[in-house]
């Protein structure tokens, strides 16, 4: 039940397709709920906290897709879980493949970062927020950009062979009307247990970080709201927020 994509729009470069979007939203004049820009190159790719997402020319994925949700801010603080479901749905449905997800908003393939999410917002805590949904997808990275990424990754091309970027567009901006539609009505209620199932780090040792702080304890997956949840000497805390780093201990 998911809804029609507004229209899809295909640019060669772009500072950021979210920085493009972005620019709309405040100029006044966004697109459609359902909007899909793609780049064939970012110059200013963007991860979170100023980190850059490396964007060279070529077959890989630089895709925005926007969503006005009526409900505010509050409501929009799990759509990263939800985004990266329907990245996972996109993958298994296209190429039968079973990636793994990191919380809050990274795709993995055998312990390499295969995908970011980005998801920006604008708006107020009440009343209409408008959000930019980003994902950069490595189809087929070439060998110089490569080497500027200072973490394991890989591409979907070294995983799956050959790669149709038309038909991968086309069904992940499906699963992702889908499970942001399914998101609108449930919010995370069922989607979570499933992100549990495919979560990365699932029992495992890990460090969570703001930069300043850091607490270690044994990742127990997400709650409905998305929140992180660390068992730390037998207990169970929750940690919200988009500015929290994982990494394994
Ligand atoms: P983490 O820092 O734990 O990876 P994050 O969500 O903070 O998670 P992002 O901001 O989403 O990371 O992504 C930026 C980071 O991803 C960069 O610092 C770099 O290590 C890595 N990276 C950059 N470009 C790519 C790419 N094309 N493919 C895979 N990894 C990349």
């Amino acid at each position: 039940a998911g809804f029609a994509l507004a229209a899809l729009e295909v640019v060669q470069i772009l500072d950021s397709t979210n920085s493009e979007l972005m620019r709309r939203i405040q100029q006044g004049t966004p697109p459609q709920s359902g909007h899909v820009l793609v780049a064939e190159m970012q110059q200013a790719g963007r991860g979170r906290r100023g980190r850059q997402w490396q964007s060279p020319f070529g077959a890989n994925l630089y895709y925005s897709y926007y969503w006005r949700l009526d409900d505010g801010m509050q409501a929009a603080m799990g759509v990263s879980i939800a985004v990266g479901l329907a990245v996972y749905d996109a993958l298994k449905q296209l190429y039968g493949l079973q990636v793994q997800l990191k919380w809050p908003n990274d795709i993995y393939l055998n312990g390499r970062k295969l995908a970011g999410i980005l998801v920006e917002l604008d708006g107020l805590v009440e009343g209409p927020c408008h959000l930019v949904i980003g994902i950069g997808l490595n189809v087929a990275m070439p060998e110089p950009s490569a080497l500027q990424i200072d973490q394991p990754w890989c591409d979907l091309q070294g995983a799956v062979g050959k790669v149709d970027k038309n038909q991968l567009v086309a069904v992940l901006s499906g699963c992702l009307s889908e499970r942001l539609a399914q998101y609108r009505q449930s919010g995370l209620t069922q989607m979570s247990a499933q992100w549990n199932r495919l979560n990365a780090f699932a029992g495992t040792l890990v460090t969570l970080s703001t930069g300043q702080r850091s607490w270690s304890g044994s990742c127990e997956g997400i709650d409905n709201q998305g929140a992180l949840l660390l068992r730390q000497d037998g207990e169970v805390k929750a940690f919200y927020g988009g500015e929290l780093s994982l990494r394994a201990t």
